[in-house]
């Protein structure tokens, strides 16, 4: 018998079909003796449906009010979970993530968790009772209620899994793991059956949608073992755990991501402290930016260009925050342009190994593709190219990585 921390994501609930299937997995956990928390997000594209209706009603929504709305969300699929449960003859109860004790900061839609009092959930489990919290959501110590940013009930579930000491953490979700690349992009792509924190964080960053980023350092920090899985299918999926450094291979996986704005900025004064000003403006509004690149700009005139990408959630707050700027003249003129796309090299191996990036460079050049920026860490190299040319690109370093692992390199390219 286990202490299990599910979530069920928001396909998985979609509709009142798929909430009864869920009902029958929770339900052969539970008579197999497992003790279970389970963890939902809101019904299919609920969260997008109520963000565009306060939009509809005002361009800047009260930041407040929209976690008041939001939430709402996750509180319909919870409660429906707990009373198709019941029809099953199963005892459950459902929470919202105040109830279930979640406290959090007061940066509404982008929350932290700051501290979990489990006594109720440890209550209701000693009852017997399957546990069901909604997840994305929880609450100031002033009891108003907030989100924790777009993909967070997988935080809630892996917080839940540290704060109450769970064996492991099942996320549930429309696909059978984590992949070497999209499938639906690269039909050679297979599935990780064991994948480190470090290369899951990574791979989350750059926009591998299955688990989010929060998730992966919350379980991480607490030692969560995470396990990544269909929840139409009985077929094991992916581990994200801890990996001897034995079995680690120098390319796991080729990411890409098309949810960018390029955003740049000409005629930066050329002047120490500048790029600071900027940067302080965009990290103020919680603008996450990689790829910044600083060019030539008019010599004459002492300036420079700048250049990065930010995420198209964050598109709107960018220029709100760049607005500012200009008004006060920290650059001429500014330019978004969201026909770019990022593919990504991820693995351990990578840095240590300076022949991959030659080789990034020459299969893309095979390709015809031209990169516009480039960006490495510890555990990728990025490039960005257009957007239309993003899945020759894809299947092309899959190809080159990950499919042949003998490939020799054709030094005459
Ligand atoms: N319902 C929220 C969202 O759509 C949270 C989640 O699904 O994890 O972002
Ligand atoms: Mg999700």
């Amino acid at each position: 018998m286990s202490f299990i921390v599910q979530k069920y994501g928001g396909s998985s609930v979609a509709d009142l079909e798929r909430v009864r299937h869920v009902a029958f997995r929770v339900k052969q956990y539970w008579e197999l003796g497992h003790q279970l928390v389970v963890v939902v997000s809101a019904m299919g594209k609920t969260t997008d449906q109520l963000l565009h209706m306060a939009f509809e009603v005002h361009p800047r929504p009260p930041e407040r009010e929209l976690d008041m709305l939001l939430a709402t969300g996750e509180q319909i699929s919870v409660s429906l979970l707990s009373i198709t449960l019941d029809a099953l003859g199963i005892d459950s109860i459902s929470l919202t993530g105040g109830q279930a004790g979640i406290i959090t900061s007061d940066f509404y839609t982008r929350a932290k968790i700051l501290r979990i009092h489990s006594a109720r959930i440890r209550s209701h489990l000693a009852e017997g009772k399957v546990v069901i919290v909604a997840g994305f959501q929880g609450k100031t110590s002033n009891e108003d209620i907030t989100t924790l940013g777009r993909g967070g009930s997988d935080a809630t579930a892996c917080a839940l899994a540290a704060a109450l000491g769970a064996d492991f953490c099942e996320i549930f979700t429309d696909v059978n793991g984590v992949f070497t690349a999209d499938p639906r992009i690269v039909s050679q792509a297979r599935k990780i059956h064991r994948i480190s924190y470090d290369e899951m964080a990574e791979m989350a960053s750059l926009g591998a949608r299955v688990l989010q980023l929060r998730a992966v350092d919350f379980s991480q920090k607490y030692g969560v073992r995470v396990h990544v899985r269909s929840t139409f299918s009985e077929e094991e999926g992916t581990w994200v755990e801890e990996v001897d450094t034995m079995e680690e291979v120098k390319v796991r996986a080729i990411t890409h991501s098309r949810d960018l704005v390029k955003v740049v900025l000409l005629g930066v004064p050329n002047e120490p402290g500048v790029a600071a000003r900027i940067f302080k403006v965009l990290a103020e509004n919680m603008v996450s930016v990689d790829m910044i690149i600083q060019s030539e700009g008019s010599e004459a005139q002492n300036q420079k260009d700048f250049a990065f990408v930010v995420s198209k959630e964050d598109e709107r707050k960018t220029r709100g925050a760049l607005s500012d700027l200009g008004r006060v003249l920290l650059f001429q003129g500014q330019k978004f342009d969201d026909s770019v796309t990022r593919v990504s090299v991820v693995g351990v191996g990578i840095m240590s190994d300076s022949s991959i990036a030659h080789r990034i460079f020459r299969i893309l050049g095979k390709c015809g593709i031209n990169i516009d920026m480039i960006s490495t860490s510890n555990l990728r190299i990025s490039c960005l190219i257009p957007a239309e040319r993003m899945e020759d690109a894809v299947r092309a370093l899959h190809g080159e990585f990950l499919e042949d692992e003998e490939v020799t390199l054709n030094e005459d390219f």
